[in-house]
């Protein structure tokens, strides 16, 4: 199996035809990985659905199949990227369900690659996205704010220790109430929880997603000096792209490398404190809920169990699955804020279906990712969908009657 992760494109080029044209990653039907012999159902038994650009626009080229064909043309200098090629290549969502399809290829790897391509023949990108890395430039952060808001002011956390929380931009500036609810959590149970307050920078995610691979390895080697100077032996994050981010990029040999710490998921946290013995509930819930698995949290992350642990531990809640869950939950539509910023029609359209599924099955949706919670939550609203959507941690320090 070659090394998809290392964004090195003469790399990409000796393997760009190895795909077989079978079509699993995107065809209708329950259908397969190339080894579902040797897998228990649950494993093979992939949705209906499963490429969100492709169910959308229902054209090839922005399936995991098409978009592997025109970058084997593009490579191979047979066909010179267009308007329609950069369309096909920014519309996916990088949900990862392709990569747990296809066997033989990790197609979303090719998506990251062209993304590359595109910005290194400096070539337009979709404007919001270009904007978005002017705002990390110029501000940091990827909404452009100049004042970083004082979120965590009233716990008067220190800016070095061991336990750092790492917010991220989408917890800080638009859905506070999630690190606030994580800070809580960690401190009650014990945690010296240390923050960066203003020295805190964006993950640089974005650059990553926009294919902006230069920036990106900047801000990976800053954060993680800024954080080793901080005195880290664990960062702790809340939001399922920041940890991906740390977890799965910065430790590519070609961005930083090995990490001087380790990399928690505000969810592994909480549910090893759990097994510790270390929080405790008081408030009986009563109450049903389903569970979104973030796709930079399952998929990319690994981290399936013990979200569905924690809501289990919770007095009084019932955890109903959708159809979808797991390794197959179906995207939230954000797409790693790539498409909810170049494609938000299509975003609106893919978190109003996974909206709809949870509805179907419970009243609540808990999810544990900041972005996932603020478009699904945007998305209820503007079209009227009648669901409560939480964070789990928020749904913890509500069991575990937190006040500030
Ligand atoms: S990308 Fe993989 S799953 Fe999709 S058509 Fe090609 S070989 Fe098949
Ligand atoms: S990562 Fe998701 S959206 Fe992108 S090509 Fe694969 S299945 Fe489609």
């Amino acid at each position: 199996m070659p090394e998809f992760r290392t964004w090195n494109l003469d790399q990409f080029k000796d393997w760009i035809d190895m795909c077989l044209h079978c079509g699993a990653c995107y065809a209708r039907g329950p259908i397969v990985p190339h080894n579902w012999r040797e897998l228990p159902p649950h494993e093979y038994a992939a949705p209906h659905k499963k490429c969100p650009p492709f169910e959308y626009f229902k054209f090839k080229n922005h399936s995991p199949q098409g978009r592997q064909i025109l970058a084997s043309l593009i490579f191979n200098n047979r066909y010179e990227i267009d308007e329609e090629v950069i369309r096909s290549f920014y519309s996916c969502t990088s949900c990862a369900m392709c990569n747990d399809i296809c066997i033989p290829y990790q197609p979303l790897y090719t998506v990251l690659a062209m993304r590359q391509e595109i910005v290194e023949k400096g070539l337009e990108i979709p404007s919001r996205l270009k904007k978005i890395t002017d705002n990390i430039q110029s501000s940091g952060n990827i909404f452009g704010r100049k004042k970083h808001p004082k979120t965590l002011e009233n716990f008067s956390l220190p800016e070095t220790g061991e336990d750092i929380f790492y917010s991220g931009c989408y917890a800080t500036y638009l859905q506070p109430e999630t690190a606030l609810a994580s800070v809580k959590i960690l401190k009650s149970a014990g945690i010296d929880i240390a923050h960066l307050g203003d020295k805190e920078g964006c993950c640089g995610e974005m650059l990553k997603q926009s294919g902006n691979m230069k920036l990106f390895k900047k801000t990976a080697v800053e954060n993680v000096e800024k954080l080793k100077q901080a005195g880290a032996k664990r960062v702790i994050i809340s939001c399922a792209h920041g940890y991906s981010t740390f977890k799965n990029d910065y430790t590519n040999p070609h961005v930083v490398g090995v990490l001087p710490f380790e990399v928690i998921h505000i969810t592994e946290m909480i549910a090893s404190l759990l097994k510790q013995g270390r929080i405790r509930f008081s408030k009986n819930l009563n109450q049903t809920v389903t569970y979104h698995d973030p796709c930079f949290l399952g998929r990319q992350g690994g981290v399936y169990a013990q979200p569905r642990e924690i809501l289990a531990a919770v007095p009084g809640l019932t955890l109903k699955e959708m159809g979808r869950y797991g390794k197959w939950s179906y995207c939230c539509g954000a797409g790693g804020k790539v498409t909810l910023n170049a494609f938000p029609e299509m975003a609106k359209e893919t978190a109003k279906e996974r909206l709809l599924e949870a509805r179907a099955v419970a009243d609540t949706l808990v999810t544990s990712c900041p972005t996932c919670l603020a478009h699904l939550k945007k998305t209820a609203e503007t079209e009227g969908i009648d669901i409560e959507i939480v964070d789990l941690s928020m749904l913890v320090a509500t069991a575990m009657e937190l006040s500030d």
